[in-house]
């Protein structure tokens, strides 16, 4: 085949490819499809991907430049990820360029070479004699030694970002080092191959009838597409599940590619799976450096990478040869992308498994309403867990009618008298509210003036122990002001409740006792979470307040009453996934409570304790609730009984956004509705105007067609570069 032209995929925000001559001395070796070349652009030089070769073109001649170079490195994106990333392209009608820019660590999307040196790892020193090396009381030391050395002699050691992620430190590494305990070495990234030690048997459990159906089944399909989604509560076993299930793909030296959806999750999960396998695990996560995710991609490309581990957009992983994928807490908001690219991991993960022709198994406690119907309409395996592994319960959920309750600082005298009972017999509460700061708003108590944002019009939250405003929407701060803006009075006062306030007010209501805040302020810190959950794994806090960051994931083993104080918000919102999502937090919460032998107790204080979904979810489990919000869908034809695509548009302009959208009204399109244009939730945000327009059809093909049309009009309108608009495909988020 010749190769004498090339179209290329570009990181600019157009939307086509890009054709370009191959000079002819560049034309050996053959040119392959995924390959990295330097080309001209606009006067700059960029790093594209070659997407089609061709011998002839249509373009004439002297429009055509030639390529400057071709990247020689050979890491490339291999061909079946490539035709992934164009399958995706077409799903979510983005860019090609964009997406394979997503999907290359920075490091090769650069125009200077990386460094290509291999990734170090670190190995217990052989026959090294422990005794007397390691004090007693350094316990992390020693664990830290452990998790090197492995129980059977670990023949992959372990690199500094897996260490890290476990939640050790440099210092603890070198003090091993200065003794003469731990090697590091250069590790070349050769396929790995399993071995009789790369199962650690003794850590392996034995199943329950409901999970050993699970891992059959998976198993039978090893080398056929079939999704699978494991519904089990908190605790019931679905990790176990997953480590069985990759067993008979890593034996066969096949690669299992797990996506998490966030940090918090992973060092357990990490450790969990560290434990089981000695094989070559590498992670991809936010907390990496790019040298680091340059490491993991190039482990996960020569076939060393066992097992890669990894948020949402670990599924771009171009590991060659994959056997398996696992989809953890399958419903998490966080797997959906919400910018520039907007792809859902999950989704994006059955598409790669189903050209892989492999099997994708989903777990999560509250699965999803499109994957729970999936499941029940029998296009997925369906597998519930339904007992809890060794003898805890699940923890039971009361409403708390706070309607005629006297409430100090938001918490009712019921949740009080709680939650010092349960300090009393020295157990753990967990108070979870999703607001951080002081105080969602001050307010001037003489003329009711709101200290509002002015890019968003929405009220700054007050952050007390910074002494600041801060707009949530779109970050904006500024120092406290001590005087009414309105009025000049300086009555100000904050209104509502944060987590800072509730910390406060907490620490001063139980002084004896330790209280521990965790949200995204108190974790700024690398490193911060992992010491706060370690400490209170330790028990060192009695009380832990959290927003949905502590809400996942997470062991606490110790917690036996869980409060949630604020969820009378999602029952009136105007998103018809708020009471999923609600229901999906409310269930989740309660799962970190009572997880030992100790029964777990869930307060969930409420102003509507006789609302019929509060009622669902309390006496019936989520399950129950979710049967019922698919009929409610099914009636509305909305997701996942119909489809919708949510354009936004945004500009510095009142009027343009609206005008822009509503051009499209003047067109009809088969099977396909238009809702809006309206105005965003945020009509107002970091000083932009903002309208929404929803695209919807019960059928997908119809909506794809249609929505080929829709953005090639829209490009076409004369405000087309004025407004700032983007295409969200299945969206999920309809608040911004
Ligand atoms: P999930 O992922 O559903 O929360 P895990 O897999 O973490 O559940 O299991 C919860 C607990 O139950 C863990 O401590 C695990 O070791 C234990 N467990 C899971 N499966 C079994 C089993 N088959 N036999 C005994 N213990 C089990
Ligand atoms: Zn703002
Ligand atoms: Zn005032």
């Amino acid at each position: 085949m010749s190769q004498n032209y090339i179209e290329v995929a570009l990181p600019v925000p157009m939307r086509q490819l890009f054709t370009y001559e191959v000079p002819e001395s560049m034309q050996s070796p053959d040119l392959c499809l995924g390959e990295r070349v330097l080309v001209p652009f606009a006067g700059r030089q960029l790093v594209g991907i070659v997407v089609n070769t061709a011998d002839s073109c249509d373009i004439e001649e002297s429009k055509l430049k030639p390529i400057i170079s071709r990247v020689t490195d050979k890491y490339h994106l291999p061909a079946d990820l490539l035709k992934f990333l164009q399958t995706l392209s077409q799903y979510y009608h983005h860019p090609i360029g964009d997406i394979c820019q997503q999907a290359l660590p920075v490091l090769l999307r650069q125009l200077e070479q990386p460094d290509l040196s291999f990734q170090t790892r670190w190995f217990a020193e052989e026959g090294c004699d422990l005794t007397g090396k390691i004090s007693a009381t350094a316990k992390k030391q020693q664990a830290l030694f452990d998790t090197i050395a492995g129980p059977e002699g670990q023949t992959h050691g372990c690199s500094w970002p897996e260490l890290r992620t476990l939640g050790f430190t440099k210092a603890q590494l070198n003090a091993l080092d200065s003794k003469g305990l731990i090697t590091e070495r250069e590790i070349i990234p050769e396929p790995f191959t399993w071995q009789a030690k790369s199962l650690v048997e003794s850590e392996r459990l034995t199943l329950s009838a409901e999970q050993a159906l699970v891992v059959a089944a998976v198993n039978q399909s090893k080398n056929q597409f079939s999704c699978h989604l494991v519904d089990g509560i908190t605790g019931s076993g679905k990790t176990e599940v997953y480590l069985q299930a990759m067993e008979q793909v890593l034996e066969q030296n096949k690669q299992v590619l797990v996506i998490v959806p966030e940090i918090g999750l992973t060092p357990q999960t990490l450790s969990r799976f560290e434990q089981r396998f000695h094989v070559p695990i590498y992670l991809h996560h936010s907390g990496l450096n790019d040298k680091e995710r340059l490491d993991t991609w190039r482990a996960a490309y020569r076939g060393h990478a066992a097992i890669v581990i990894g948020t949402r957009s670990a599924i771009f992983t171009p590991a060659n040869d994959v056997g398996l994928i696992i989809v953890d807490e399958e419903h998490d908001a966080s797997l959906k992308q919400q910018d520039s690219f907007r792809y859902h991991g999950r989704d994006a993960a059955i598409l790669r498994a189903r050209q892989l022709n492999i099997p994708i198994v989903l777990g999560s406690a509250t699965p999803s309403l499109e994957s729970l119907q999936n499941a029940l309409s029998g296009k997925y395996h369906y597998h519930q867990l339904t007992t809890r592994a060794g003898n805890s319960v699940q923890a039971k959920l009361s409403l708390v009618d706070v309607s005629q309750q006297q409430m100090e600082h938001g918490i009712s005298g019921t949740v009080k008298h709680a939650i010092a009972q349960t300090l009393a017999r020295k157990e753990q509460v967990l108070v979870f509210l999703n607001r951080r700061g002081f105080a969602p708003a001050i307010n001037c108590k003489e003329c009711n003036w709101v200290a509002d944002c002015n890019r968003c019009n929405k009220p700054f939250t007050y952050h007390q122990h910074d002494q600041l405003l801060v707009c949530h929407h779109c970050g904006n701060q500024k120092r406290i002001i001590k005087q009414c803006e309105q009025c000049g009075s300086v009555r100000l006062s904050p209104i509502g409740q944060g987590t800072e306030q509730l910390e406060t007010h907490l620490s001063e209501w139980f002084s004896e006792n330790s209280v521990v805040r965790i949200d995204r302020d108190s974790t700024r810190r690398k490193g911060e979470l992992t010491k706060l959950l370690q400490a209170i794994a330790n028990k060192e806090h009695d009380i832990l307040i959290g927003t949905q960051m502590l809400a996942k994931g997470h062991h606490f083993p110790d917690v036996t009453l869980v409060v949630i104080l604020d969820v009378d918000g999602a029952l009136f919102s105007f998103d018809f996934r708020a009471a999923e999502q609600m229901a999906q937090l409310l269930v989740q919460v309660s799962g970190r409570a009572g997880r030992a032998s100790k029964p777990g107790k869930v307060l969930i204080q409420t102003q509507y304790p006789q609302h019929p979904l509060l009622q669902d979810l309390v006496n019936n489990g989520y399950k129950h609730f979710a049967q019922q919000a698919l009929v409610e869908r099914r009636l509305a034809h909305l997701p996942p009984f119909g489809y919708q695509v949510l354009i936004r548009a945004e500009a510095n302009y009142p009027s343009y956004p609206a005008k822009f959208l509503s051009s499209l009204s003047q067109f009809a399109f088969d099977e396909v509705e238009l809702a809006g244009p309206m105005p965003a939730a945020m009509e107002k945000k970091a000083g932009k105007y903002r309208y929404h327009l929803i695209v919807q059809s019960e059928s997908r093909p119809k909506l794809h067609t249609a929505m080929r049309q829709i953005i090639q009009l829209l490009q076409q309108h004369e405000l087309t570069n004025k407004v700032r608009w983007t295409v969200d495909i299945d969206p999920a988020d309809f608040s911004w």
